[in-house]
């Protein structure tokens, strides 16, 4: 599963702060629910548990610790806290009952998809290994330094080459259309022009493959997209 299908609920009561969040966090292709109060994120939570919660603190009839509470008394779903500048001590309390990070408002709506996705990761890491290195003949890949090797060479890779790289290496040999490579990487996909995937593969095998135009790990599938031979 990619995080990509992962959905978030965001609990506040402040409309405006609740769409900018629930717009970044949608183009950085989470699915998003919101409540706007602690009563309705129980409803929704009852019903369905999201993937990661962002919970404001201050809330209308339920707050956002007896929101935590239920939460934490059903599991360990990944929670960030949203708290304003003057509650320092909220701040404390919330990591102390276990939420997984905070933000502190005014945050940046990117401030907050980081957070999100640094959270995931580390929590999804250790639930499912997900994130553990992979080895393929002279290359290996390295999710949590994101290193890769290319015959004992350490490879320079932009992020969203390595995201790439990751996202085919660790389904080998299933196709991805452009299309899907694209919400999937770059998440923004009615904004972003299909001709960056092929430019950023052609850039990957530059590094990685011994012989750009006949590569032996990210292939070409005609008329669809890319697939990664992981090799013998
Ligand atoms: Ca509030």
């Amino acid at each position: 599963m990619n995080h990509n299908q992962m959905t978030i609920l965001i609990v506040e009561d402040e409309p405006s702060i609740a769409e900018v969040a629930g717009l970044y966090l949608k183009r950085a292709g989470y699915q998003v629910q919101t409540a706007g109060d602690g009563r309705s994120a129980l409803q929704v939570m009852a019903l369905n548990m999201p993937d990661l919660l962002v919970l404001d603190v201050m809330l209308p009839s339920i707050d956002g610790f007896e929101v935590m509470r239920w939460v934490r008394e059903r599991g360990d779903t990944p929670i960030i806290m949203v708290t304003s500048r003057r509650e320092e001590v909220d701040r404390i309390a919330g990591l102390e009952m276990g939420a997984d990070d905070y933000v502190v408002k005014p945050f940046s709506p990117q401030e907050l998809v980081s957070r999100v996705r640094a959270v995931l990761r580390r929590t999804r890491g250790a639930i499912d290994n997900v994130e553990r290195p992979l080895a393929f003949g002279n290359l290996a890949i390295n999710p949590q330094t994101r290193l890769v090797i290319v015959n004992g060479k350490e490879i320079a890779l932009t992020a969203k080459e390595f995201e790439l790289l990751w996202l085919l290496a660790r389904h080998p040999r299933q196709v991805f259309s452009r299309q899907q490579l694209l919400e999937r990487v770059w998440g923004l996909s009615e904004f972003i022009d299909p001709s960056t995937v092929t430019v950023h593969v052609r850039r990957l095998r530059e590094k990685i493959e011994a012989n750009p135009s006949e590569p032996v790990h990210i292939l070409t599938v005609w008329g669809i997209g890319y697939r990664f031979e992981p090799g013998e």
